[in-house]
């Protein structure tokens, strides 16, 4: 087998066999093929595409780089996956709305990076909250609990995370195929036998249009029913932050708040997709399993169940007795109009250079700043509403991003 053959086929657009997949997914994580021909490779993969049946291959091939979990002594288990997005806190509160109505939830999550957001940081908001816990611990959490979140700490699909370096620093991150991989990849190695896919479009979103969206989910979960999983999946609009908060803390909050009952967008994604997940893991109807998501939320049993998460993972439960933040900073509106355009990845942005998420995988966050916001698209806008709240380290900080938040608003 010879790497340059490979990269010639793709290039000639020419299908990759098994062994040719195999070859070079193994061949770059043991170090004996170069970045520099899996660059290349990976440039004729996004320009040329792959067949399904490629793309299941590779999938196949990154899942066994590594660590391959499985929960047959806990039971059915379910997971949800999303491609990420702007104050999108849906893990903190649909994994107990789906515990409360008797699944099983396991959910490894991941950290802020860049513009968007991480479960893990958010749990972390609940001070002491362990994620790095042993595979033993996070088991006899489902047996006793029904829910555990966890850090992705285990060697899960280490090709997938080498290949996904180098396609970051190569411009072949967009390319549906190496997203669907990538993503299942480290899905499948997770050991869940459902998973739902939240996957996200828009101008906050890896996929720009509603069309790659559906494109993206419809492969992935082709690759996952091929590899023996029930897979469902629903698209999501980020045009616009999902809720109204961002930053640690505040999102932690925010999921607090739509379990006690608050309504909005983002309870209706939370309950649309818990009722996937139910529907899914109890084999009834959607209409049923979105009745059982709502009771869930509705007689508090998903409210006691996360502070039943929090508490079990070691974290404190002084949260759930209210914020205890002040905005250092409030933004009024310089005009009146209707708010028809927000510059999602640049409020993610603006939120991060505050503190809250990190520029690099190495930094730290601080789990008490962040930005709430009080305007969905469409809204009419009053010069003088309140547009923003700054939650920041000093006044100066808070001030210092105000012009750029005014900017992420098109108010006309
Ligand atoms: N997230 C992933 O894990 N992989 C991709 O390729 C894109 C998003
Ligand atoms: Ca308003």
């Amino acid at each position: 087998m010879d790497i340059i053959n490979i990269i010639e086929k793709k290039s000639n657009k020419k299908q990759l066999n098994k062994d040719e997949i195999l070859y070079f997914v193994n061949g770059y994580c043991d170090g004996t093929i170069p970045d520099y021909q899996i660059s290349a490779l990976l440039m004729a993969i996004k320009i040329n595409g792959m067949t399904d049946k490629e793309t299941f291959l590779l999938t196949d091939a990154m899942l066994h780089s590594g660590k391959i979990l499985d929960f047959k002594d806990v039971g059915f288990c379910t997971d949800k996956h999303s491609t990420g997005g702007i104050s999108d806190t849906t893990t903190i509160a649909l994994a107990p709305i789906c515990a409360a109505a008797g699944i099983n939830m396991f959910k490894l999550s991941g950290r802020s990076l860049g513009f968007t957001g991480g479960t893990i940081d958010k749990l972390e908001a609940f001070d002491g909250f362990k994620t790095d816990i042993s595979l033993d611990t996070a088991k006899n959490l489902m047996k006793k609990n029904k829910v555990c979140i966890m850090s992705a700490n285990w060697n899960i699909a280490p090709a997938d995370k080498k290949i996904y370096a180098l396609r970051d620093v190569t411009g072949t991150v967009e390319s549906i195929p190496l997203i669907a991989s990538s993503i299942m990849s480290k899905k499948l190695a997770s050991g869940a036998d459902a998973i739902v896919l939240d996957i996200k479009y828009g101008n906050g979103a890896f996929m720009k249009t509603k069309k790659d969206a559906l494109a993206l989910a419809k492969l992935m979960v082709k690759i996952g029913e091929y590899a023996g999983k029930k897979m469902d999946y629903v698209l999501n609009d980020m045009n616009e932050p999902l809720g109204y908060c961002i930053g640690n803390k505040l999102e932690a909050y925010e999921a607090i708040e739509v379990l006690s009952g608050k309504k909005g967008k983002l309870y209706d994604t939370i309950i649309n997709l818990a009722g996937k997940c139910i529907s899914l893991a109890l084999n009834i109807s959607p209409k049923e399993a979105v009745e059982k998501a709502v009771e869930a939320v509705e007689s508090g049993k998903a409210l006691s169940k996360l502070k039943q998460l929090i508490k079990e993972q070691g974290g404190s439960l002084k949260l759930f007795k209210g914020l205890g933040l002040k905005p250092k900073y409030i933004v009024t509106s310089p005009t009146a109009g209707i708010l028809t355009k927000i510059d999602c990845p640049k409020l993610g942005f603006i939120t991060g250079r505050l503190g809250a998420m990190r520029q690099s995988i190495n930094d730290t966050v601080d789990n008490n700043v962040g930005i709430k916001t009080f305007h969905k698209l469409g809204s009419n806008i009053s010069c003088g509403d309140v547009l923003f709240e700054i939650y920041a380290k000093d006044k100066e900080s808070a001030k210092s991003v105000v012009d750029e938040l005014l900017g992420c608003y098109t108010i006309i």
